[in-house]
């Protein structure tokens, strides 16, 4: 094998010089920052830092900010200790969303995988219970950017909270939390050049929270455990790096677009998926009709490349993705798709040995 093309960001972004950095340094420092003496106040200066980072990359107050081991925790956290008995959540959020709690009521999408706000609207008055509306920034395996605004404004006519996942779009697109007017907002490290298991749950002024995990006062209470310092140092200096490249990173979508250019033309009958929503610019999602996604990551990884199968862009797992599915792709051509997530260390040429090991695959 010469080359290798990693096109797998959406699963997880290359550690950051900075946040490894950041992270290796932490890792240097002794004491508990929960400790008055000198040692705890150095300690708890790298982790305020951090936390003023990733703040500013979600245009929040630091003082908002909760550490967590990720973005599962954090969604988890959100979904259960937000005090509402009744939760819809889109079709296509992640599994730490619909798998979070029993009970959970899913909006559908449209072919293109954006929401139906006239049915969350619909939904939301078929009961006066007080609901939570989760909604996902940006769909881990299509790029789908959703309209969390609209959705927070429908909400608000019916009393409801919303929770917006936000891992994926984090770093990727600008992000505001305040001009969103969602409750709490989730984000993790590892998607963004930080590192892996760490991430955070953003709370708005006075919406309601609990803690999860019981036991000490850390992080205003809203999360016991000591915390993860080095991975939170990563994280901070991670926030920081992205929300100073997000100006480059939508020059991937010229990249992604011209690489789906080709794979269309080709001849191949591939049906790009979310095509005509609002994308992040990095990810491509599409068909290769004849032959399965796990095999084209089997073939592709041969040749260096690293994808996901649309069908198992989570964890590896061979499926029909429940993301496709909702949007109303049949199992036998959603068995079909692959997901080319890019990053900032890739260019044209990445693309052009993409394309190549792509248009060999299943010829000859
Ligand atoms: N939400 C989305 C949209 C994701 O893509 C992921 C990771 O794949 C998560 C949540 C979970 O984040 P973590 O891996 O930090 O638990």
């Amino acid at each position: 094998m010469e080359q290798t093309v990693y096109l797998d960001h959406n699963a997880t972004a290359p550690i950051s010089a900075p946040a490894r950095d950041a992270a290796f340094e932490a890792l240097a420092l002794t004491g508990n920052m929960s400790s008055v003496h000198r040692f705890g106040r150095r300690v708890r200066r790298t982790v305020e830092d951090a936390r003023e980072s990733v703040a500013e990359l979600v245009g929040a107050k630091a003082g908002n900010v909760i550490f967590t081991s990720g973005g599962t925790e954090a969604n988890n956290q959100a979904m259960a200790r937000c005090g509402r008995a009744r939760v819809l959540a889109s079709a296509v959020e992640h599994p730490s969303v619909l798998k979070a709690l029993g009970g959970i009521e899913t909006v559908p999408v449209t072919a293109d995988g954006v929401i139906d706000l006239g049915a969350l609207e619909d939904m939301l008055g078929e009961s006066g219970t007080p609901a939570l509306v989760c909604l996902m920034l940006a769909n881990n395996e299509t790029g789908v950017v959703q309209p969390v605004g609209k959705a927070v404004e429908a909400a608000r006519r019916f009393g409801a909270l919303v929770h917006c996942d936000a891992v994926q779009a984090a770093g990727k697109i600008p992000l505001d939390m305040a001009a969103l007017g969602v409750d709490t907002l989730s984000l993790s490290a590892h998607k963004i050049g930080g590192p892996a298991g760490v991430g955070a749950l953003i709370i708005k002024d006075g919406a309601p929270l609990d803690s999860l995990l019981k036991g000490g006062g850390q992080e205003h209470g809203l999360r016991a455990g000591t915390e993860n310092v080095s991975g939170i140092a990563g994280f901070g200096a991670a926030a920081s790096a992205a929300k100073d490249g997000l100006e480059s990173f939508a020059g991937l979508a010229r990249l992604r677009d011209g690489l789906e250019a080709r794979v269309l033309d080709a001849g191949r009958g591939s049906r790009i998926l979310g095509v005509n929503a609002e994308r992040l610019p990095n990810t491509s999602c599409f068909t290769l009709p004849g032959i399965k996604g796990e095999a084209q990551v089997m073939a592709l990884d041969l040749a260096g490349i690293a994808v996901s199968a649309g069908s198992a862009c989570s964890s590896g797992k061979v499926g029909a993705s429940h993301v496709l599915t909702a949007m109303g792709v049949g199992p036998g051509e959603a068995s079909t798709v692959i997901r080319v997530s890019l990053g900032e260390t890739n260019g044209q040429d990445d693309m052009d040995l993409f394309f190549k090991a792509w248009s060999a695959l299943g010829v000859a």
